[in-house]
């Protein structure tokens, strides 16, 4: 028996993106879909054979060991050729993609009738500081409940009847020049059925909204733009079942420090004579204190690193640096005290004061000749 390689299932290079290969899938499942190939057994093989590919190519270490040892290296990780871990994915995938796409006509989708999603996005504001080192945050927030006397559908006593957009199809055709596109009903979601009359309870949303708060951990190490997910503090759906809360974090930024994912950046301004004598300074470090040394003849934007300085990585392994980079400061105006010193050290300094003289040397005649 042969059989196709995962990779060339989905149809993808070997080294293709995440999100290449989920878009692969997305084309692969629709095209194989059993809804859309009734008692079709060929179909319904790649089907499965695409939904065992993606399980296994979406997930970062069963894939490396697929790379690595093929098949057989998955047996141990319950992955036997079968439908085992990673469903939780699977079926989101399957809400997005089939939520809108496939409206209609699911026999085996237990069909959405309450109008809005489950999950739901909030944005919390972390301090510099509440970032690096994690915090307790209080998070108010809103979300919906099935209106009870429409049960979620928005509908004058729950009665939908079929949409009148579509006449219940869920689809909508537009054209566009010579082209017929199929586009999900934007009155009934694709759900083919829509109120006559709405809800007078709820306005014809079909929920409620309540105000809450709760206390949630930020783990330390969290940065800007990353998502955290509170499981089972979302919307609420008519049968009593909750979506998740995400906390989209955004960070504030501090006025000295500098963060690049784990690294701390600082800069120190030293003054000329502490770079030309050298010195010991001390800076300011996440936990405290620091003390920099600053050997003689150090350059303008020169970095010193502090290992470990840096923030605690929020996947639990390792640990950033702080990286101090010196910013050679001169004196503004000298008085003619401070110049006459600085007259008298460069004198000191005889030939070595001017670099350019012996670089030059040459140079001046060379030039010369080019035109004579
Ligand atoms: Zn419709
Ligand atoms: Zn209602």
């Amino acid at each position: 028996m042969t059989e196709l390689d995962y990779y060339e299932i989905l149809e993808v290079s070997t080294n293709a993106q995440k999100s290449e290969i989920k878009k692969a899938y997305r084309k692969m499942a629709m095209k194989y879909h059993p809804d859309k190939n009734p008692d079709d057994n060929e179909a319904e093989e790649k089907f499965k054979a695409v939904n065992e590919a993606y399980q296994v190519l979406s997930d970062e270490e069963k894939r490396s060991i697929y790379d690595r040892y093929g098949k057989q290296g998955l047996e141990g990780h319950g992955q036997g050729g079968g439908f085992s871990g990673g469903f939780d994915d699977l079926s989101s995938v399957f809400e997005e993609m089939f939520g809108s796409a496939f409206g209609g006509g699911g026999s085996r989708r237990q069909r959405k009738t309450y109008n809005y999603n489950l999950d739901i996005a909030v944005e919390v504001r972390l301090e510099f500081n509440e970032a690096i080192f994690g915090c307790n945050k209080e998070i108010d927030y809103t979300y919906k409940t099935a209106c009870k006397p429409c049960k979620g559908t928005g509908a004058k006593d729950g009665k939908l009847s079929t949409c009148k957009t579509c006449a219940g199809q869920g689809q909508v055709h537009t054209r566009q020049g010579f082209m017929t596109f199929a586009q999900t009903c934007p009155t009934c979601q694709g759900t083919g059925q829509a109120p006559s009359a709405s809800c007078k309870s709820c306005g014809g949303t079909g929920y409620d909204e309540v105000k809450d708060s709760f206390k949630v951990d930020i783990p330390e190490g969290v940065n800007d733009g990353m998502r955290i997910r509170v499981s089972n503090k979302g919307n609420i759906a008519p049968d009593g079942s909750r979506g998740d809360l995400y906390l989209q974090v955004s960070v504030k930024e501090d006025s000295h420090f500098v963060r690049n994912d784990d690294d701390i950046y600082l800069e120190a301004p030293i003054f000329f004579t502490q770079v030309a004598l050298g010195d010991k300074i001390k800076v300011p470090g996440l936990r405290g204190e620091l003390e920099l040394e600053i050997p003689a003849g150090a350059k303008d934007k020169q970095q010193f690193k502090f290992r470990g300085e840096g923030v605690k990585s929020v996947q639990g392994y390792g640990q950033g640096d702080l990286i101090v980079q010196i910013k050679i400061e001169y004196p503004k105006a000298l008085t003619s005290e401070q110049k006459e010193l600085l007259e008298k050290l460069q004198e000191s300094f005889g030939v070595e004061s001017k670099p350019h003289e012996s670089s030059f040397e040459n140079m001046f005649d060379k030039v010369k000749n080019w035109f004579s």
